[in-house]
């Protein structure tokens, strides 16, 4: 009997010492989530690896299989494609491999190793890779590989052994009562599993850099409460509906908890008839940061995460970084502060914000702007300004008022 399955590697996770098994259990319970509503059949731990077991019946009517229980044109199939794409870009997974399971019967192994090789097709060389993780399988993972080459050897006269960069590599796992076996495996995004750090809140524009600096987060085993502030109603609400996308389109990774849209327009145009026009930017993001600590007071969240870096904008020099933090009642993390914009856009196009990004709607960041805001503001200056306003009150008025989507995550 061989069945198809994904076997999904990780490995930083295997770093974390006494963490080891709770991380592991994230990783499977969020591959669990997210592949919901895909032709999966149980997500489990074997060692030192997650098994991914493909339901075949799933995949729907069409689907022929050979007289050996092979699916036939091999697993290239529309929804195991999507499934592969899916678990890739699952927070800590390092590799994903797609290819069979079978028993440990020798004949079995070296009939899946010839299916694996021929789907693999054309090729002019190839090596294969053995490994047993159970000593009670009698045969050492030298042995197994000459027994499994010189099978290939014989249905595959035409190719080549080669040790050094091969066209493909046959991977053949004996691990516990089964054999793996698989020659398609690709990178995964790596990072850590969604859930294995705090909550955070995500400053959320419809910019490039923050949809990257929320994803870093997520990355690192964050999960994001991203937080959206429109200009409406003094300018239009175009912006909540792109940033609704933006958290759509980062779903995949299940970070992401929740999305609060708030409106401060109004509370804008109160600060632009307070503030002298130069300190206002620094004044719009102080307002920024009240409102986050209080939606991290209501939702909990360790963190403010910004997607600021070093000296791109006039409100991005150290001074006014001070300016700002100075409100933040939490630890505010800025990933990109030393991040190109070159590298943020790369990184924008990875992981598919970046056509979003790009496109043109109302931003509220310049509503009522000088020519020329202040570049190096002045704490005393700033402080005398702060007192003539009452954030924390605006704040809770804000929250009270705030639009709140509930988005894909299981954290
Ligand atoms: P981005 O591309 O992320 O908007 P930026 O380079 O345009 O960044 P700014 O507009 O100065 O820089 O914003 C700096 C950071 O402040 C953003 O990365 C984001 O975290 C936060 N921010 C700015 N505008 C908003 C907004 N309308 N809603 C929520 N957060 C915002
Ligand atoms: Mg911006």
């Amino acid at each position: 009997m061989t069945q198809p399955v994904f076997l999904v590697h990780y490995h930083e996770i295997g770093l974390k010492g006494r963490n080891r098994s709770s991380f592991e259990r994230k990783l499977i319970d969020n591959i669990s989530f997210l592949s919901k509503d895909l032709p999966v059949d149980g997500v489990r731990k074997i060692s030192g690896r997650i098994l991914v077991h493909v339901d075949v019946e799933a995949l729907g009517p069409g689907l022929v299989l050979d007289d050996e229980g092979f699916i036939e044109g091999g697993l290239a199939n529309p929804a195991l494609d999507r499934l592969f794409q899916i678990l890739r870009d699952i927070p800590g997974v390092a590799r994903v491999s797609r290819g069979w399971r079978t028993n440990r019967e020798l004949d079995d192994i070296r009939r899946v190793a010839a299916k694996v090789l021929g789907a693999a097709e054309p090729f002019g060389s190839f090596k294969v890779r053995a490994r047993r993780s159970n000593t009670d399988f009698p045969i050492g993972s030298m042995e197994l590989n000459q027994i499994i080459g010189s099978h290939l050897c014989e249905s595959f006269p035409e190719a080549k052994v080669q040790m050094e960069y091969p066209d493909v590599t046959v991977f053949v796992e004996v691990i516990q009562g089964s054999t793996y076996i698989y020659a398609d495996t690709q990178p995964g995004m790596g990072g850590l599993p969604v859930g294995t750090a705090g909550n955070v809140i995500a400053l959320l524009s419809t910019g490039i850099d923050s949809p990257v600096a929320m994803w870093r987060m997520i990355h690192r085993g964050a999960v994001a409460i991203a937080l959206h502030f429109s200009g409406a109603p003094q300018t239009d609400d175009s912006s909540e509906y792109l940033v609704r996308e933006i958290c759509e389109g980062l779903s995949s990774t299940g970070g992401v908890k929740r999305l609060c849209i708030a409106r401060i327009g109004d509370y804008q145009a109160e600060i632009a008839n307070v503030v002298p026009p130069k300190l206002r930017v620094i004044f719009f993001r102080r307002l920024m940061f009240t409102v986050a600590n209080e939606v991290a007071r209501r939702m909990g969240g360790k963190a403010i995460v910004t997607g600021e870096s070093l000296g791109q904008v006039a409100s991005q020099t150290m001074e006014n970084i001070r300016a700002v933090d100075a409100v933040a009642e939490l630890p505010v993390f800025r990933p990109l502060i030393g991040t190109d914009k070159q590298e943020i856009i790369a990184l924008a196009q990875r992981i598919g914000t970046f056509d979003l990004s790009t496109r043109a709607c109302a931003d509220c960041c310049t509503l009522f702007l000088p020519r020329s805001p202040e570049t190096h503001a002045k704490m005393r200056e700033v402080e005398e300004c702060a007192a003539k306003m009452d954030f924390a009150l605006w704040a809770r008025e804000i929250c009270d008022s705030m639009q709140i989507v509930e988005c894909r995550c299981n954290r």
